[in-house]
């Protein structure tokens, strides 16, 4: 049994099975979700009996098989599962608390020019259960401190991969999984239009983050295959539709490449096209990954780029780039295939940096 993505109502069914009270589904549920354990040995409120027992039938937590930790306190970590395929996931580390960056699928199909994770297509979808046990491994990597964020920014696409990337949510916000308010939550897309309308129709109201990189078709068509199918106008719609339905602001990240998307004239043209549709701009300096085309921008090109959004009335944080020193930035992370060689792994986050922002905060 794995014990991670079930519901509460499934593990008492499970416990009374087992000839146990039905309320030994909440113990459950409080040492997997609030202390991060899935070694029934380790749960000490148990009957000693019903552990020895558990510990035949419970799914062992995914393996870490390699784990780096950063100058500035982010940790990665890669995560191997039984068929041998591994996933890297990163704790980034604030002021205020830990946010983990979760992968949703191991490799991705997308192809998106600046990332990585696109490279080698995709290996599989992740589960509910494997993405839960990557938030599962990286409380384990915090101490006493708690996890408060989630970004589901690692690798993959997460709406190409709706149903498990949804019932992962819903354990993430639940009482009964994790509790962690939508507020806090972070789905980051490429553009997959009709998953932003089931989103917004089947999924907690979380931060919905689309990653443009160009503010044109023409640009937008090249640096993003996906585009090709869902061009800006649509997803721009879908990204209204999704702030309507939900009540929730939309945010966007671009990838600021030198010479590609960095002129004053591209932060015009982004400033007018987003407007009405999505609420803020995440710059992201690009982050170097081994062969790339693309070159980062000097840091007063990014500056200069941000007033230029500012002046435009868009409100903007240029991201800190964390982890940037284990590969585990925006754009970085890589996914395995029996440990064989490099797959794929979208944009791993990187938490803003409040340059200047107008408007409200993301959650
Ligand atoms: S940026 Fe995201 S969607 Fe695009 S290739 Fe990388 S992982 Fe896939």
């Amino acid at each position: 049994m794995d014990i991670r993505a079930r519901s509460h109502e499934e593990l008492a069914d499970w416990m009374a099975l087992l000839g146990e009270p039905r309320y030994r589904a909440r113990q459950l549920l409080h040492w997997i979700y609030r202390l991060g354990v899935v070694d029934p040995s380790a749960m000490t409120d148990l009957p000693r009996d019903l552990r020895a027992r558990l510990a035949g039938l419970i799914a062992p937590p995914d393996e870490v098989v390699e784990r780096v930790a950063a100058a500035d306190g982010s940790v990665k970590l890669l995560l191997e599962y039984g068929d041998g395929v591994a996933v890297e996931c990163v704790l980034l580390r604030h002021g205020y608390g830990y946010t983990a960056c979760v992968s949703s699928q191991a490799g991705c199909a997308m192809g998106c020019t600046f990332c990585r994770s696109g490279r080698a297509g995709l290996v599989r979808d992740l589960t509910a259960a494997e993405m839960m046990g990557q938030v599962l491994a990286m409380r384990r990597q915090t101490g006493a401190r708690p996890v408060n964020r989630i970004v589901v920014m690692g690798g993959g696409e997460p709406l190409a991969n709706l149903a498990h990337c949804l019932h992962f949510l819903r354990l993430s916000t639940s009482s009964d999984g994790l509790g962690i308010s939508p507020r806090r939550l972070t789905v980051s897309t490429c553009g997959l239009v009709p998953g932003i309308f089931s989103l917004a129709a089947e999924g907690p109201p979380v931060t919905l983050s689309v990653s443009l990189h160009a503010a044109t078709d023409e640009l937008r068509d090249r640096l993003m295959p996906i585009n090709r199918r869902y061009p800006l106008a649509q997803l721009l719609a879908a990204c209204r539709h999704y702030s309507g339905a939900t009540g929730r602001r939309v945010t966007a990240e671009y990838v600021l490449a030198r010479g590609v998307n960095d002129r004053r004239e591209d932060a015009r043209k982004l400033s007018r096209l987003i407007r009405r549709a999505i609420g803020h701009v995440n710059l992201i300096p690009l982050n170097p990954i081994p062969g790339g085309d693309f070159e980062r921008p000097r840091d007063e090109a990014v500056a200069a780029f941000a007033r230029h959004l500012l002046d435009e009335g868009t409100a903007v944080t240029i991201r800190r780039p964390l982890g940037i020193d284990i590969g585990g930035a925006c754009g970085q992370l890589v996914a395995t295939a029996g440990l064989a060689g490099e797959g794929a792994g979208k944009p791993a986050a990187e938490q803003g940096e409040q340059a200047r922002a107008a408007g409200p905060g993301d959650g």
